[in-house]
């Protein structure tokens, strides 16, 4: 990412903000869904009035909500997140922390242990002072004016309708809450070690999300988020020499200044001690916001995509030039990822310094200094979290496994990398299906027993069942599953289900086997090149399958005279084969039976000319064993 330097085409925003946030809301109408009729989700508008007391870290607040019930069910109840409540000594969180703390899980090259620990962690809740942890409490909540019986269970707080919530209908509601901002221990908090003072993710009473798998209230124990749809106006009131960066587009820049009306303004006087920050966000999941006395800001807008807002607080020059780098490889790059995993629709980005890490939030992420390297990854997560916004707890491969798959592509094509560039991403994955530690990747997020595990699915066996993908369909059908996917399901929150469904219709193969085999089961992929021989047509060769999962062929022969020839064998749970890939001359047998753990393959050139066969020499296939994949001869 540090290699590119383009300079900035220093487009003037201004004005050119108030049209595209035009262009980007006729984009935003909905038209009823034609693909599927039986899909259908909630929908929630949130209009926040809230307050920060900087010298109490206390934020005090009125919500809105106006919440529409499109479910074909009655809601007896609904349910809230209250993130914070984690924040303490003894919580759920605290308990799972501590379980994994001492845990080991591999060694290092020394030999050294290395626990489970998740380093990200930049506190021991243990360790928590008075006053440091966080919490979050609903004081009052009405519904369409009627005040409700609530029950808080730590994170997630239970409201019990005094009067059902019936399929079509849209209610009111009314809260009122006050929530303590925690010492930043991990992605959301005041004082990161940075010392970004505030760093607001999952901050507010969110609603959890209703959907056909029913109620999402998942205790919070530091792993993912899934939200209802919807609309956000969030008024900010708080100490008026703050500068805010959020992840929405700013109503009032006008008053505010600083960047936000035009390029390099100051951040406007007032007579008050406080002032009020008018934010909107239209058609996502999450808010999120920072703010710190000493931020700089400074924008870059891409042509024909959204205005890039960059907001960070002086370290040191070389931090100073890596938000100019991410600038750069930005701007450079949308043309690339548009055209590979579609436009981004929204009419501004921020990239923001705070956090515990990099953490995604729709329209913005959170950055720390030293974690620059992953701004392309966070806002890859625009399209897997945010636009298609997958249940993150029960499906974290399709958000972190498709964003680290995106985020390689497109870091590739920054640094014109060629060549097989998830090698690094794969050696990961060997690394999880070779340990005891394995655990299905269908595995919720916060039931994987490791961190280990978690990180090793969600983030490199995720990438793999995109990039293995192609290897089944091709490259090419599969770059337009990924466009079609996202055509279908953006502004949705899609399943596996969802996804393979778009996969087979757009490749005319059935993909249920591999889907099953790669989410649900810890079983592997093992071919090996067994034997060749000599007969009067040429000559043979035996493969055996070592490994659980059955997957198509592709075997590679390369010749004395420098020839290539590529044998392909199709899978018979596929029912269709892929097309030729590159200009190689291919030849394609008849599906062999997925029961079969021995296929025979034949050339008719003579055993003495071949000098190396391989099987899948484009390495896509993960084979947890290459040693016995290839063979090299020497005559
Ligand atoms: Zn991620």
């Amino acid at each position: 990412m540090s290699d590119t330097t383009i300079l900035n085409s220093s487009t003037k925003a201004g004005c050119i903000k108030r049209i595209i946030f035009i262009f980007t809301l006729s984009f935003f109408v909905r038209h009823p869904s034609s693909f599927s009729q039986s899909y259908w989700q909630q929908r929630i508008k949130y209009v926040m009035d809230v307050k920060l007391d900087v010298k109490t870290n206390i934020i005090t607040g009125k919500q809105k909500i106006s919440y529409t019930n499109s479910s074909p069910d009655t809601l007896s109840r609904v349910f809230f997140h209250l993130f914070y409540n984690a924040f303490k000594p003894g919580s759920m969180m605290d308990e799972e922390v501590r379980r994994t703390e001492y845990l080991v899980i591999m060694k290092d090259a020394k030999g050294k242990d290395i626990t489970d620990y998740d380093k990200r962690f930049k506190y021991r809740i243990p360790d928590t002072k008075p006053g440091e942890e966080g919490y979050c409490h609903v004081s009052q909540l009405l519904l369409d004016g009627r005040k409700q019986e609530m029950q808080e269970h730590e994170t997630i707080l239970e409201v019990r309708l005094d009067k059902p919530i019936a399929p079509g209908q849209t209610v009111m509601m009314h809260t009122i809450f006050e929530c303590q901002v925690p010492k930043l221990m991990r992605r959301s908090g005041r004082d990161n070690v940075e010392g970004v003072r505030y760093s607001l993710g999952q901050w507010y009473p969110k609603m959890s999300e209703y959907d056909k798998l029913g109620w999402h209230n998942d205790d919070y124990t530091s792993h993912e988020f899934y939200g209802v749809w919807g609309d956000f106006e969030v008024n900010i009131t708080l100490d008026k020499n703050y500068k805010l960066g959020a992840s929405a587009v700013l109503e009032n820049s006008g008053e505010i200044g600083w960047g936000y009306d035009k390029d390099g303004s100051e951040l406007k006087p007032v007579n008050d001690s406080v002032r009020t920050w008018k934010f909107k966000a239209l058609n996502v999941h999450d808010f999120a916001w920072v703010a710190d006395t000493s931020y700089i800001h400074f924008t870059r807008k891409i042509v024909n995509g959204p205005l890039l807002h960059f907001i960070y607080k002086y370290t040191d020059s070389a931090q100073q030039k890596k938000w100019y780098d991410i600038a750069d490889s930005s701007v450079l790059a949308y043309p690339y990822i548009a055209k590979t995993f579609g436009l981004y629709p929204y009419p501004a980005y921020s990239f923001l310094h705070g956090g515990g890490g990099g953490t995604e939030y729709g329209m913005a992420c959170m950055l720390r200094g030293a974690g620059l390297d992953g701004a392309i990854h966070e806002w890859m997560h625009s399209w897997y979290q945010m636009m298609l916004g997958t249940n993150e707890n029960l499906y974290a491969w399709m958000d972190e496994g498709f964003t680290q798959y995106a985020d390689t592509r497109v870091q590739a094509y920054i640094q014109k990398d060629t060549g097989f560039i998830y090698a690094g991403d794969y050696d990961r994955y060997y690394k999880l299906a070779k340990s005891p530690l394995a655990e299905p990747m269908s595995t919720p997020a916060n039931f994987f027993t490791t961190n280990f595990a978690y990180n090793y699915n969600a983030y490199y066996k995720g990438l793999v069942f995109m990039e293995q993908l192609g290897y089944i369909t091709g490259a090419d059908t599969r770059d337009k599953i990924i466009l079609e996917y996202y055509k279908q399901w953006r502004f949705k929150h899609p399943t596996p289900d969802d996804f393979i469904k778009v996969a087979e219709k757009v490749s005319g193969m059935q993909l249920q086997w591999y889907a099953n085999y790669w989410m649900n089961t810890t079983k592997t992929i093992d071919y090996k090149i067994d034997s060749l021989w000599l007969d009067e047509q040429g000559t043979n060769l035996r493969i055996k399958r070592l490994g659980e999962i059955p997957m198509p062929l592709d075997v590679m022969f390369i010749f004395k005279d420098s020839v290539k020839e590529l044998h392909y064998v199709p899978l018979s749970l596929m029912y269709g084969a892929k097309l030729p890939e590159d200009t190689v001359s291919r030849k394609v047998y008849e599906p062999q039976p997925w029961t079969n753990t021995t296929i025979v393959i034949h050339t008719k050139r003579r055993l003495t000319d071949v000098i190396t066969v391989e099987i899948d020499p484009s390495q896509r296939m993960a084979d947890i064993d290459r040693k016995n994949s290839k063979l090299e001869l020497k005559w």
